[in-house]
């Protein structure tokens, strides 16, 4: 059975990864999502090991020594992890696994694993994406604040991805990821 691929998405906060990256999962039956583990609070509405595998610090930082994660940063304050049994299980099982990581995430598993198709989403103007961070109602001003800032630094990482996706409409920005993906489907047969 061909192993399957490891796609990662990542982009500034508010450029709408989450309802891409949920499109594609309804556009695609063969695509599964990399839940991570985080020591982020729930935001209203996320569900525990849907969302993320919500987690204490401590409880975090022993998954850490024990090796559990194939790639963890800290953002915001928050620490952000993959959870390497997840990615390898649905990999050996021949499925598509797609992570939504940051910047610094992305690094690590460019290094790790070369095989990882990596794919940054940007909005198409810098007013639209402080439009849609402000649409967020479920993040403080002070958040919205600090992501702003990281925002700016991660949009420099964009260059040192395999695709810059623009997500101008949520359909469109889905299909060509997509595209993305069926062409290195088609590449490993
Ligand atoms: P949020 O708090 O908005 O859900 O996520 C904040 C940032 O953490 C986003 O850029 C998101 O892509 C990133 N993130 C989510 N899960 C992971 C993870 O497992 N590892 C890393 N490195 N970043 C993650």
């Amino acid at each position: 059975m061909k192993r399957g691929l490891l796609v990662v998405i990542s982009g500034p906060s508010g450029v709408g990864k989450d309802t891409v990256i949920r499109r594609l999962l309804e556009l695609d039956s063969k695509l599964v999502y990399s839940v991570s583990g985080t020591t982020r609070r729930p935001r209203p509405g996320e569900m525990p090991d849907e969302n993320y595998t919500f987690l204490t610090r401590d409880q975090f930082e022993k998954l850490v020594e024990q090796g559990a994660f194939l790639e963890h940063a800290t953002y915001n304050g928050n620490l952000y992890g993959t959870f390497r049994d997840r990615v390898e299980q649905a990999r050996d099982a021949g499925r598509d696994i797609v992570l939504k990581i940051d910047v610094q995430g992305a690094d690590q598993v460019r290094r790790l694993m070369p095989d990882a198709i990596l794919i940054f989403v940007v909005a198409p103007s810098e007013e639209e994406l402080v439009r849609r961070q402000e649409e967020r109602g479920s993040d403080s001003p002070q958040d919205r604040a600090s992501r702003r800032q990281i925002a700016e630094r991660e949009m420099t990482h964009a260059s040192q991805y395999d695709h810059v996706v623009t997500n101008d409409d949520v359909e469109r920005a889905a299909a060509e990821i997509l595209d993305v993906i069926r062409r290195a489907r088609e590449r490993q047969t």
